[in-house]
């Protein structure tokens, strides 16, 4: 079973490892965007590792609610937003449960990405975030690892694909060759629960 400590390590892992790729993340989203997505991600981790530390959340739904809200707030651009609903509505799918399991949390992630969906109206093949969520919450049965395979595979697959959303849409058949920098985050965010399950 995973309980508010290792929801509150998942938040932790993915923001050290936005930490770590922060320029990597930025380089991505030049070609096809405007040079900010890990300057955005690291304020907003920043400001998740900061709440977590202030406050300290009972339960697995209520750490996500609480990093999901930060994103919301502290982070301008698309991927706060899409990020900060992915979190809160995976975190309420959660209820109030001092623990979940594993398919618990597979069902939940899969209600955050039909938010994120929703609210951006992306679909698989967009070339967004979605790329790396979708076939992560379908692998997660299988478990942590091989989610972030899928989610690591997903956001390579954006290379080959023309964007219908977001910032890199607009350069319509010039988006054609780049890694999506949403989807490069998605799958660290995923994988980030490899590292909080060690
Ligand atoms: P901005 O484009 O506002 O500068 P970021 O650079 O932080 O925001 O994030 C860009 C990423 O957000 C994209 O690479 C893509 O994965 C994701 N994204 C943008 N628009 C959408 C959308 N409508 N649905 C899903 N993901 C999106
Ligand atoms: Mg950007
Ligand atoms: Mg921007």
């Amino acid at each position: 079973m995973l309980d508010a400590d290792f929801f509150r390590r998942w938040m932790m892992a993915t923001a050290a490892s936005v930490d770590r790729e922060a320029e990597r993340l930025t380089a991505l989203d030049s070609p096809i965007g405007d040079a900010d997505h890990g300057s955005n991600l690291q304020r907003g981790f920043a400001a998740v590792r900061a709440a977590l530390e202030k406050e300290a959340p009972g339960t697995p739904g209520a750490v996500l609610v609480l990093a999901g809200r930060q994103l919301i707030s502290k982070v301008g651009g698309a991927a706060g937003p899409l990020y900060g609903t992915l979190l809160r509505r995976t975190g309420k799918a959660l209820g109030d449960a001092a623990e979940v399991s594993e398919e618990q949390l597979a069902e939940a992630l899969r209600a955050g990405v039909s938010g994120v969906m929703t609210l951006g109206g992306a679909v698989p093949g967009d070339k967004t975030m979605v790329d790396a969520l979708v076939p992560a919450v379908d692998a997660l049965g299988d478990g942590f690892a091989a989610a972030r395979a899928a989610a690591e595979e997903g956001a390579v697959a954006t290379t080959p694909l023309l964007a219908r959303k977001g910032r890199a849409s607009y350069l319509g058949e010039r988006s054609i060759g780049h890694q999506d920098p949403g989807a490069t985050s998605s799958a660290l965010l995923i994988a980030a629960l490899v590292e909080a399950a060690a």
